[in-house]
């Protein structure tokens, strides 16, 4: 037998697509988002800061500080404008809600525009009160109390050194 019948069989792979539809595959479901950040806050850039500012006002505005009453820019001062955020300049007083309170810081009895001041419990030094901050940069203004006179019988106290103060032209 000089032949041996010798079939190979030749093993083709087949590469067929498969002809059964494929069960669409549902999209995944999006992925559960953490909450969104609200506010678009100015970060606050302490290196930045304490360069810019005096150390009185980094003070106050980065470490929650508080002036001397009676030994501030602004607690006696009566010009007509409006007072700024002196870290992010973003408008939060009006001269003309301001009062005498007799504190030796400059007190407000509202707020010019709501949402670029912001409030919230401060349960620091043994004491709760309401921390007032700039809702823009996060920044220490001083505290709200209840005591304030008509018509919102609100007190703002606020730091000198957290504000920036601009005049109107219709000055005496
Ligand atoms: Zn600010």
């Amino acid at each position: 037998m000089r032949f041996a019948r010798f079939a190979l069989p030749l093993l083709v792979a087949a590469c067929t697509p498969d002809p059964s539809p494929k069960a669409q595959a549902p999209a995944p479901p999006p992925a559960a988002a953490p909450a969104p950040a609200k506010e678009e806050k100015v970060a606050l850039d302490k290196e930045e800061l304490k360069k810019r500012l005096t150390p009185q006002q980094y003070e106050v505005c980065v470490f929650k500080g508080t002036e001397k009453p009676f030994q501030n820019k602004f607690w006696n001062h009566h010009d007509a404008g409006k007072y700024h955020c002196v870290v992010c300049d973003a408008v939060l007083f009006d001269s003309k809600t301001k009062f005498d309170s007799g504190t030796g810081w400059p007190s407000f009895y509202d707020v010019l525009t709501k949402g670029n001041v912001k409030a919230e419990v401060d349960r620091s030094h043994g004491m709760v009160r309401t921390e007032v901050t700039c809702g823009k940069c996060g920044s220490h203004l001083g505290h709200l109390f209840e005591d304030g006179p008509p018509p919102t019988g609100r007190r703002y106290c606020i730091n000198s050194a957290s504000l920036e103060f601009r005049g109107t032209e219709e000055k005496k």
